[in-house]
């Protein structure tokens, strides 16, 4: 397509918008002056639909008219509420519906995947990350070696770019893997990594893991909501994710847990709770674990309803439009972006995003001076800041408009 860098150019982009309706269906920030910010921060944290608060009050109501017996009389029940979500899920993460579960959250979530999937011997013990993960992943990781009482230092591969590059090739990832396979227990890559926005090629990556024996996992943080997935055809053995960056179901709220159905039979190593167990005899209290022969086997605990609401009013939204219909729009929107900051001159500023991306793109700044950030932060832009030197924005497809895209650019360009 041939973009345009004009107001009205614009404007005719959101004229045959088939998904601009949804910004009216989401609630924004406001600034002092009573306008709207440009909210480009769907990466970190995404808005509140208007549907939110009905899902949640509904269980507010239900809990105050009916006590303990909602748990079976809510016009929801409680008891099952958890797969009221998974079919939605499925359809966002490319899987079956028994192999998605909402659970936990992001952290603690990997923490179980780990104890599952993390199975070290005397021959193969390593871990391949990526070498600028999210910091939680890297905790995470590091104290499961320690844990079996492996050296993370001599375990935990962090695979880095080439030098003078900012993306992982994949190339250079499947070759390491190759090389290496003898020794590699797990594979446990960002989809989208938090940093840069690159795209793995999760595909690639689980064929290759998988024709060497390796566990695959990933962590789906930036992906879930953001890109084409297809985890279940792909083979790879387990992700998690939150819902509170591209899925929008509010801070904190309740992540998801992808256990692949070749992983289901119940002799599988796991951390157990009375969640997880067997429905039929869950409530006659039995001692002896009988895990429920799909990803909700590794339950631990009725879930907090109040959160799961609120995903639920987000993912209603996701049923109603589509992946396909979002990630088209998704690519429309960021590719203009992009076009608009190639069109600005200044050396103060680069993208380091590959095109292999979802919708955001981290712009590396100069010498690593916020000063940039702290001038758009001003002037009503809020998008975030990561040390050392990116400035990350999310144009996210439900709720953004090729205007705030815009409105961005000009900011930029008169500070510039
Ligand atoms: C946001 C994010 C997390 C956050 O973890 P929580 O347990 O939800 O606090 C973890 N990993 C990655 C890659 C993230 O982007």
């Amino acid at each position: 397509m041939n973009y345009k860098k004009t107001k009205e150019f614009a404007q005719i982009l959101d004229n045959d918008d088939p998904l601009a309706s949804y910004q009216s269906q989401f609630h924004f920030p406001y600034q002092r002056d009573g306008n709207k910010h440009i909210y480009l921060c769907g990466n970190s944290l995404g808005l509140q639909s208007k549907k939110t608060s009905d899902f949640v009050n509904q269980e507010l109501e239900d809990w105050k008219t009916l006590g303990v017996e909602g748990h079976f009389h809510a016009r929801n029940p409680w008891l099952p509420y958890h797969e009221f979500l998974s079919e939605s899920y499925s359809k966002i993460i490319g899987a079956k519906a028994t192999e998605v579960i909402a659970m936990n959250t992001l952290s603690v979530n990997l923490h179980l995947m780990l104890v599952s999937f993390y199975r070290p011997s005397k021959k193969r013990f390593k871990i391949i990350i990526e070498d600028d993960a999210f910091p939680s992943d890297i905790y995470a990781v590091e104290s499961h070696i320690s844990h079996h009482g492996l050296d993370p230092d001599k375990v935990l591969i962090k695979l880095k770019p080439r030098k003078g590059e900012a993306a992982l090739r994949t190339g250079d990832i499947t070759k390491y893997i190759k090389e290496n396979s003898s020794e590699i227990a797990l594979i446990m890559l960002g989809g989208v990594n938090y940093y840069t926005g690159q795209v793995f090629d999760m595909q690639k990556i689980t064929k290759v893991a998988k024709e060497n024996k390796i566990i695959v996992g990933f962590d789906l943080a930036h992906a879930a909501g953001n890109i084409k997935l297809a985890l279940h055809e792909w083979g790879v053995d387990f992700a998690v994710w939150c819902s509170y960056k591209y899925l929008n179901s509010g801070p904190g709220s309740v992540g998801g847990v992808f256990i692949h159905e070749k992983h289901h039979e119940k002799s599988i190593p796991r951390f157990a709770g009375w969640w997880g167990h067997d429905k039929d005899s869950r409530f006659k209290m039995p001692d002896k674990f009988i895990p429920i022969n799909t990803a909700e086997g590794w339950q631990l605990s009725n879930p907090p309803i109040l959160s799961l609401a609120a995903v639920r009013a987000s993912l209603s939204l996701f049923d109603e439009v589509g992946m396909e219909n979002l990630i088209d729009k998704s690519k429309k929107l960021t590719s203009y972006l992009v076009f608009l900051m190639e069109n600005l001159s200044s050396n103060r500023i680069s993208i380091i995003t590959p095109e292999e991306r979802g919708c955001q793109i981290s712009i590396r700044v100069l010498n690593g001076n916020k000063q940039l950030f702290d001038e758009i932060t001003t002037r009503g832009v809020i998008a975030d800041w990561r040390e050392p030197d990116v400035i990350r924005v999310a144009p996210v497809p439900l709720y953004n408009s090729y205007m705030d895209v815009f409105n961005f650019y000009k900011i930029l360009e008169d500070i510039l």
